[in-house]
């Protein structure tokens, strides 16, 4: 297998095209993705327009396709433009040349975390116009901005917009993760993202003495009880092998500051935590958990809840979802095996869930080495097409879901 076989395939040379835009983190100008999106849209002939939700330097582009029933809620078909930063000193390859190794693999950031996605869309999309094939419902492949710096000013704000309002959404499908197995992870819901900061006071004076009180020994107590904390969910996770990092909270200290000198006990000290909270946890109680710990650590300790995302109702993956069992039959018919798992991570698909409408996440790539923003990033090939096959009947599924369904 030879890379010449590939750089002759189109939906290659699409993709390829795609990925030598460098719409790399930080200060990311997203011009050519819109012109490379508008001229596939074209060749689709589709048309496609571009808002702004927020600022002028984000666009979100929308490709429609109009179905024959446009009054049936629709369907998206999302992927972000953005990529986050490389170190092109530790590829094998250059990160934005997207070249074909000997065995078919294509190097570059993006071929997996998702730019593979946003192309094969519209592979399958013209698969699909070529077989005569016409939506019941309109379809929308959007392409949005910054969603790898949590997508505040892309996706978040254009879920606020008349433009998506009008869109009038049933559906998304958006971005899943590599799986190195044959089993696609499958994700139907996210964990709370919570961040919290610390600032604790105490007793300050010369470091020889046996002070009350001290911001030090304050800290020691509440991080204890949270370090505690954190070792059950890690012995939760050890015990049940069907369980992933998204089924338990996560914990993590990831700053911590004060002091001036070695022998000066400080008066202040900040500790900041990364949180990611389960879905099945009482978020009342275990806020108040923390907060009794600080009280009992002797009081003097600010607690600052810097993040705090609301709960949003997980995706239904039962027979009261008509878009669940269109993408079930699709994935049966092609004899794929799916896991849905609580995303450990955070994606575009919060917003639309928070909108209450249901959102899968979900990747055609498997048996492939996990490189999502990792060094030498690729995607073999075969591999990709393989997904224009398998997105070609999922689109044509969830196109066709009829408004006799439960909805
Ligand atoms: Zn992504």
């Amino acid at each position: 297998m030879s890379a010449g076989k590939w750089e002759n395939n189109e939906e290659i040379q699409i993709f390829q095209e795609y990925l030598r835009i460098p719409s790399v983190h930080p200060d990311i100008d997203y011009n050519s993705c819109v012109e490379f999106i508008k001229r596939q849209a074209e060749s689709l002939k589709l048309p496609v327009e571009v808002v702004y939700p927020a600022v002028k330097s984000k666009p979100v582009v929308i490709i429609k396709w109009l179905g024959k029933e446009p009054e049936l809620p629709t369907i998206i078909l999302n992927s972000h433009m953005d990529v986050v930063p490389v170190f092109p000193e530790m590829w094998t390859h250059e990160p934005f040349s997207a070249d074909i190794d000997e065995e078919g693999r294509i190097f570059a950031r993006g071929t997996q975390d998702m730019k593979s996605v946003g192309t094969q869309y519209l592979g399958a999309i013209r698969l699909l116009k070529a077989s005569g094939f016409q939506p019941k419902r309109t379809l929308y492949v959007t392409f949005v901005p910054d969603e790898e710096i949590g997508g505040q000013l892309g996706m978040a704000e254009f879920v606020k917009t008349d433009y998506y309002k009008h869109m009038n959404v049933g559906f998304s499908l958006d971005e899943g993760a590599t799986s190195e197995r044959d089993v696609h992870h499958l994700f139907f819901a996210e964990r709370l993202r919570w961040g919290l900061k610390l600032h604790v006071s105490g007793t300050s004076g010369h470091g020889s003495l046996l002070l009350p009180n001290t911001a030090g020994v304050k800290l020691n107590y509440v991080l204890n009880k949270l370090t505690k904390f954190r070792s059950s969910q890690v012995e939760t996770l050890a015990r049940d092998s069907s369980l992933s990092v998204g089924d338990v909270t996560t914990v993590n200290l990831t700053q911590l500051s004060g002091g001036v000198q070695s022998n000066v006990v400080p008066p202040h000290f900040e500790a900041v935590f990364d949180m990611r909270i389960a879905i099945t946890v009482d978020v009342v109680a275990f806020e108040k958990q923390i907060r009794d710990w600080c009280e009992e650590a002797g009081g003097g300790i600010e607690i600052d809840f810097f993040r705090k995302e609301p709960y949003i109702g997980p995706t239904k993956l039962d027979s009261s979802n008509p878009y669940w069992l269109a993408f079930k039959a699709a994935i049966d018919e092609l004899g794929l095996k799916v896991h849905p798992i609580v995303c450990p991570g955070a994606t575009d698909s919060r917003f639309i869930r928070e909108k209450g409408t249901p959102a899968i996440g979900f990747s055609p790539i498997t048996n492939t080495t996990m490189r999502l923003h990792d060094h030498d990033e690729f995607l073999q090939a075969d591999v990709y097409l393989k997904g224009i096959e398998v997105y070609k009947k999922i689109i044509r599924n969830l196109a066709e879901v009829s408004q006799t369904d439960k909805q």
